[in-house]
């Protein structure tokens, strides 16, 4: 059986050392904003060359934190792709502000910069780029739309952590970066986990404040806030993982190569890196007209595989009452139906990389 990921091999991996250090704090017994969660903001700040990080209790939260600190609030719009996880746009709604979906581009699956800003109106605030599968967005084009309007950027990192663009890493881009830690992303932890990240001292500080009930002293508060911490075991843990990105993620480029060299049907579009980019494949996504013989195949063979994203967020029950045209969307359309996950994680082997793609050069 070969599984999307295998946690289990990475923690063996890791053992001795994350063992170690869930020990370490249990014995310390400061389980709320101890020097873990500290220091990781530390060291997550320097990884993106200065950022001030917050540790927050999720990724969906680090998006939430991240837009109350830029003062997104009722009746605002935020421009952002229906080519995402829900938690993207639910978050928008939450404020009581509005999504507005742009497609995605063909060549990315991230947001089309050439489509936002026939979008842009006086109630636009933000917009809000996912760097899918690992692959980074048009940072490039999306600040320039974003500095023209006076628009926030709030990114959502939860699937990229260590992916670059023009050499510089996701998350450095906009006003904020929001990164999930959940145990199957990249940078991942054994529970829920997630970490906003701002260039701006100011910015950071509300989201330190906003996590942990708008206080600053305890009892004195300043804002409505949440309760929204990293809590330390998760972040001891992640400081262990944290010195093991660069090598994971380079495991996973390594493993993309080998997707690449080794299948071979014409009616299979493999995901390439856009040019300029460092992509770290969360996910390895492949389009084709024959998904369901695809993973039907792999399926009889043991190989799991899973379809990202079945239901682009313009068509979900929750947004039918946005006034949006599903004609406004082909691409995700498209997508939808033809995306298939193959397996993908550091610790994937060469000879199981062969045996999927055997499958699928076989399949009907
Ligand atoms: C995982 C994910 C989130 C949410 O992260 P959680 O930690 O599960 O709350 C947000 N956006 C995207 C694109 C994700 O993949």
């Amino acid at each position: 059986m070969i599984p999307m990921v295998d946690l289990k091999r990475q923690y063996h991996i890791m053992k001795t050392d994350i063992d170690a250090a869930i020990a370490e704090t249990l014995e310390e017994t400061q389980f709320i904003l101890g020097s873990n969660v500290r220091l990781l903001e530390e060291e997550v700040g320097t990884y993106h060359g200065g950022g001030f990080a917050v540790g927050v209790a999720n990724g969906t939260d680090a998006l939430l934190l991240a837009l109350r600190a830029c003062d997104i609030t009722a009746g605002d719009e935020v421009i952002t792709t229906p080519f995402t996880f829900i938690a993207t746009a639910e978050v928008i709604t939450q404020l009581g502000a509005t999504p507005v979906f742009v497609d995605i581009s063909p060549e990315t699956f991230n947001i089309d910069p050439a489509k936002i800003e026939e979008r842009i109106n006086k109630k636009t605030k933000a917009i809000i780029p996912v760097h899918l599968f690992g692959q980074p967005a048009d940072m490039e084009s999306i600040m320039t739309i974003a500095r023209r309007h006076g628009l926030r950027v709030i990114e959502d990192c939860a699937q990229a952590f260590g992916a670059e663009f023009r050499g510089r890493k996701v998350a450095t881009f906009g006003d904020c970066g929001a990164f999930s830690f959940f145990p199957s992303k990249n940078l991942a932890c054994y529970g829920d986990g997630g970490m906003v990240i701002a260039a701006d001292a100011a910015l950071a500080d509300r989201v330190r404040v906003l996590r942990n009930h708008g206080s600053r002293v305890r009892y004195y508060h300043e804002l409505i806030g949440y309760n929204s911490r990293l809590d330390e075991i998760q972040a001891a843990i992640l400081r262990i993982k944290l010195r093991k990105i660069d090598e994971m993620n380079e495991n996973r480029r390594r493993n993309a190569d080998c997707y690449r060299h080794f299948i071979s049907r014409s009616d299979v579009r493999l995901p390439r890196e856009a040019p300029g980019t460092k992509h770290v494949y969360h996910q390895f996504t492949l389009l084709t007209p024959h998904r369901d013989n695809l993973a039907s195949a792999l399926k009889a063979q043991g190989i799991a595989s899973a379809v990202y994203y079945p239901v682009p967020l313009h068509r979900q029950q929750v947004f039918k009452d946005l006034e949006q045209d599903v004609s406004d969307f082909p691409v995700s359309e498209a997508f939808s139906k033809e995306v298939l996950s193959l397996p993908m994680f550091p610790e994937l082997t060469e000879e199981e990389i062969r045996r999927i793609a055997t499958a699928i050069n076989g399949a009907p």
